[in-house]
C-alpha cells in the first residue's frame, strides 16, 4: 500500500484543504494499492498561486535552457534507477502488463526526457536575423503557468510529454493527474523535488473532472495542456476559446490498420497486432479497425484470430501476461455494451466477447474478433477503449483509404504490404496525425505527434511538442545592430 497524505504544491508536501482521499484499486485484484489526498478548488487556486509566483518572479524562466535540461536529464536517470519499481506501481494503478509497461510506461519516459534534456542545448530560442525592414530577433519565450491534465491509460508517458517541454521551456506547472492513476504523479513530483527543480515550479493535484474545470478557467493559467477524450477536449477548447488561452488537445481516435492484397500475413499480422491490442486495447492510438482486401477476407480474419487467441490474458505483474484487466468496473461495462451493440447491429463475434475463463477476479474482458463488420457501425465508429478488433472488408485500394478516413477520428493508422512505395502512396492518402508503413513503431519523440480531426488540436514531441509552451516575440532592432558575444 503507497498512502500520500500530503498535496505536493510548488515542491513542498502541503496539508490538503480537505479529508477527501482517491483510493487506487489493482485491476487485476481489486484490493486497494494506494491513497492520495483529492486536491479541491483551494488546492488548486494555491498551486497556481504559487507556479504564478515562481514564473513571474522565480529564477526557472530566468535560467539557462541548459540548466534547465540538467534537471530533466536528472530526473530520466532517477526513473531509470528504479524501472522495476516504477513499472509495477503503474501495473497496478491502472492493469497495465508489465513486460509491456516496463518499456512504454517508464523507458520511453526518459526517452522523452533526454530528448528535451539534449533539446535545450541545440534549439533556437533566439533568433537574430535580417528582416525587410532591418535586423530582427525572434526571441522565444516559456508561455507561462500551463496546466498539465492526463488521463489514466499511459500516466507517467503522458506527464512527461508535458512536463518535459513545458520546464523546458521556462513555464511553471501545474499538473492534474486522472484519479485512477495519482500515485506515479506523486512519485515523479518526488523526483522532480530530488532532482533540484526550484520551489514553486511543479505542483501535482489530483483531481476529478470538476476540479479540473476550475483549473483549467483559472485566470492564473495562460495554457492548458490536454490529453484525454474528445468529449472532454471539446468543452476544454471552448472554455479556453472564450478566454482566449492558449491551448493543445491530444484526444480519441479509431485508427485503421489497412492489409493490402500483397501482405504477407505471417509478417503483416504480427507486425499490426501490438498496436491493435496494446495497453489492454486502452491506447488513443490502437489500430482498431483491421481493413481486409474482400478477395482475402477471411484469410486476413483467420489469421489474426489465431494470433489474438495466442495472446496470453492474465495478471498485469505476471511478465508473460500480454492482456491484463481493464483499468476500472466501469470501463469493463463500457466494453462488454460495445460487444453487445456490436452484436446487435449485426457483426459477429469470431474470437472472445466475454469473460476470460478460470480468472474470478479483475476486470477482464476476454480479447475479441468481431467479421462482418461495416464501417458505419458503432463498433467502428466510436472508440471503446478495450481489446476488442473489427475486421471490415475492402474492394480496392482506394476504398481502403476512403473507408480508414470515413472517421471523426485522425490520430494514427498503419499499411501493410509488400511494396513499400505503394504502402506510402497510400500513407499519404490517409488524414491521420501519424502513420506505420510495415512498421510497428507508432511515436517517434523527436517528431511532430497529434490528432487531425476531432483526434486534436497541436502536435506533441519533437520541437513541435516545445513550441507548445513558447511565445514569440519579434523585436526590431536599429540598422547595424549586432548582437553581442
Ligand atoms: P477523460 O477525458 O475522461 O479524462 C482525461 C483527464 O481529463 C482526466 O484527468 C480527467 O479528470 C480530466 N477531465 C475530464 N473532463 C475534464 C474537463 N471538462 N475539464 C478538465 N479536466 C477534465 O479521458 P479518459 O477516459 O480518462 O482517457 C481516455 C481518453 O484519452 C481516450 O479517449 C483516449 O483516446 C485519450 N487519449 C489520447 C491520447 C493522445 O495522445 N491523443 C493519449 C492517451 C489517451
Amino acid at each position: 500500500m503507497k498512502s500520500y497524505d500530503r498535496l505536493f504544491i510548488g515542491g513542498e508536501w502541503v496539508e490538503p484543504s480537505s479529508t477527501s482521499v482517491f483510493d487506487v484499486v489493482s485491476p487485476t485484484t481489486e484490493v486497494v494499492v494506494g491513497r492520495v489526498p483529492e486536491a479541491q478548488r483551494a488546492d488548486v487556486d494555491r498551486a497556481v498561486a504559487v507556479a504564478r509566483e515562481a514564473f513571474d518572479h522565480g529564477p526557472w524562466p530566468r535560467m539557462s535552457p541548459a540548466e534547465r535540461a540538467g534537471v530533466l536529464a536528472r530526473v530520466a536517470e532517477a526513473i531509470r534507477d528504479d524501472m522495476q519499481g516504477m513499472s509495477e506501481l503503474i501495473s497496478n494503478e491502472m492493469g497495465s502488463p508489465i513486460s509491456w509497461g516496463t518499456l512504454a510506461q517508464v523507458l520511453a519516459p526518459t526517452m522523452i526526457l533526454d530528448y528535451y534534456a539534449a533539446l535545450g542545448s541545440t534549439f533556437a530560442f533566439d533568433t537574430f536575423k535580417d528582416g525587410l525592414m532591418g535586423p530582427v530577433l525572434v526571441a522565444k519565450e516559456p508561455i507561462g503557468v500551463v496546466a498539465a491534465i492526463t488521463p489514466w491509460n499511459v500516466p507517467l508517458f503522458l506527464a512527461c510529454a508535458k512536463l518535459a517541454p513545458a520546464l523546458l521551456s521556462g513555464s511553471t506547472v501545474v499538473f492534474k493527474p486522472a484519479p485512477e492513476t495519482p500515485l506515479d504523479a506523486n512519485v515523479l513530483a518526488e523526483i522532480f523535488a530530488g532532482a533540484g527543480l526550484p520551489k514553486g515550479v511543479l505542483s501535482v493535484v489530483p483531481a476529478g473532472r470538476e476540479v479540473g474545470e476550475h483549473l483549467v478557467n483559472h485566470p492564473g493559467v495562460d495554457k492548458v495542456s490536454f490529453t484525454g477524450s474528445t468529449a472532454a477536449g471539446r468543452k476544454i477548447g471552448a472554455a479556453c476559446g472564450a478566454n482566449l488561452k492558449r491551448v493543445s488537445l491530444e484526444l480519441g481516435g479509431k485508427s485503421a490498420a489497412i492489409v493490402l492484397d500483397d501482405a504477407n500475413l505471417e509478417e503483416s499480422i504480427p507486425l499490426l497486432l501490438p498496436n491493435a491490442i496494446m495497453n489492454n486495447g486502452e491506447a488513443c492510438i490502437s489500430l482498431t479497425r483491421i481493413l481486409a482486401p474482400r478477395d482475402r477476407y477471411n484469410e486476413v480474419a483467420e489469421s489474426l484470430v489465431e494470433h489474438v487467441r495466442a495472446m496470453k490474458v492474465g495478471d498485469a505483474l505476471d511478465p508473460a501476461t500480454e492482456v491484463g484487466p481493464l483499468v476500472a468496473e466501469r470501463q469493463r461495462d463500457r466494453v462488454e455494451n460495445y460487444i453487445r451493440v456490436g452484436q446487435e447491429e449485426g457483426a459477429k463475434v469470431a474470437l472472445g466477447g466475454g469473460r476470460p475463463d478460470g480468472i474470478d477476479k479483475g476486470w477482464f474482458v476476454e480479447p475479441t474478433v468481431f467479421v462482418d463488420v461495416e464501417n458505419s457501425m458503432r463498433i467502428a465508429q466510436e472508440e471503446i477503449f478495450g481489446p476488442v478488433l473489427s475486421v471490415i472488408p475492402y474492394d480496392d485500394d482506394d476504398d481502403a483509404v476512403r473507408i480508414a478516413n470515413d472517421s471523426e477520428y485522425g490520430l494514427c493508422g498503419g499499411v501493410f504490404t509488400g511494396d513499400n512505395d505503394r504502402g506510402l502512396s497510400v500513407a499519404r492518402q490517409v488524414r491521420t496525425g501519424t502513420y506505420m508503413v510495415n512498421s510497428s513503431i507508432p511515436i517517434d519523440f523527436s517528431s511532430p505527434f497529434g490528432g487531425y480531426k476531432a483526434s486534436g488540436v497541436g502536435r506533441e514531441f519533437g520541437e513541435d511538442g516545445l513550441e507548445l509552451f513558447l511565445e514569440k516575440k519579434t523585436i526590431n532592432l536599429p540598422a547595424g545592430y549586432s548582437p553581442s558575444a
